[in-house]
């Protein structure tokens, strides 16, 4: 079942459509500029995305890459932080938590997946809720750290999880949010390959439901409350792979040549702290 929703930045409900392949279409607000998968999977569908063969393709294949690539994200992060509680939204089977444990972090998860979870239980013997983030009743002002790995553009509702980051973390704690970098030729090219049905692979369809810009993340955080400390271009984690291997076609190798092309990488860090 698809289900129309309003703006989750500004709740006005008047857009434009930027891209469209039936039942899809991708709006843009003319409020506040957020674009949006309009009408979307209900919630329910949306968590079955995340299947069993989902974390075993994506993730324990590449086990030892995104591992490697958590240790560079956290080196950077303790730039600004270092060693105290931290709490991983969508940690996935827990490479993160893994990671961060293993540098001194008190670290625990939150976690729809009931697969990816008991995996995080059984192999790495973390502290992690099976669930979404309100369910999980964490207590005010707790945590030093929260991230996201792209988790933002698949929630129903990143305001909310937003918000409650903010409500969870400590005063001068700390969010760190990665997301798809998707700026206007993004859809431009995503119109073009539609033409060869080959646009829901780029839009990551139908379990990308937001897509990010700096600039209106920027003011997603700025609304919860939070104040922005840096943003910076960041790689996939396993991005020779998708061009080489088993997601090889023409739309994504000319996907990525695009971003390079341009001078841009694929996804951006944004990093924001509570001041009060
Ligand atoms: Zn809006």
């Amino acid at each position: 079942m698809l289900e129309y929703i309003g703006c989750n930045l500004c709740n006005q409900d008047r857009t434009k459509v930027i891209w469209q392949e039936p039942p899809y279409r991708i709006v843009r607000c003319q409020n506040c500029g957020l674009i949006y998968l309009n009408p979307r999977p209900e919630a329910k569908e949306l968590v079955q995305l995340y299947s069993r063969e989902y974390f075993t393709n994506y993730y324990l294949k590449n086990r030892e890459e995104r591992i490697v690539y958590f240790q560079r994200r956290l080196e950077e992060i303790e730039e600004f932080k270092k060693g105290e509680s931290l709490l991983d939204i969508g940690c996935g089977v827990g490479f993160f938590l893994k990671v961060a444990q293993e540098f001194g972090w008190q670290s625990e998860g939150v976690e729809p997946s009931p697969f990816a979870v008991q995996f995080a239980q059984n192999e790495y013997r973390l502290k992690v809720f099976q669930g979404g983030l309100k369910e999980a009743h964490l207590p005010p002002a707790h945590f030093d750290l929260v991230t996201m790995w792209d988790i933002l553009c698949s929630l129903p509702d990143p305001m909310g999880y937003l918000e409650e980051t903010f409500r969870i973390l400590k005063k001068k704690g700390i969010v760190v949010l990665k997301v798809p970098h998707r700026y206007w030729a993004v859809f431009l090219l995503a119109r073009f390959v539609s033409h060869f049905t080959m646009a829901r692979g780029i839009l990551h369809l139908p379990a990308q439901i937001y897509y990010f810009t700096p600039r209106i993340l920027t003011k997603m955080v700025e609304k919860a409350g939070f104040r922005v400390l840096k943003i910076k271009g960041a790689d996939e984690v396993i991005t020779s792979r998708y061009a080489k291997g088993f997601l090889k076609n023409l739309a994504m190798v000319s996907f990525l040549k695009l971003f390079k092309l341009l001078g841009k990488k694929e996804s951006f860090i944004l990093y924001a702290t509570r001041q009060s």
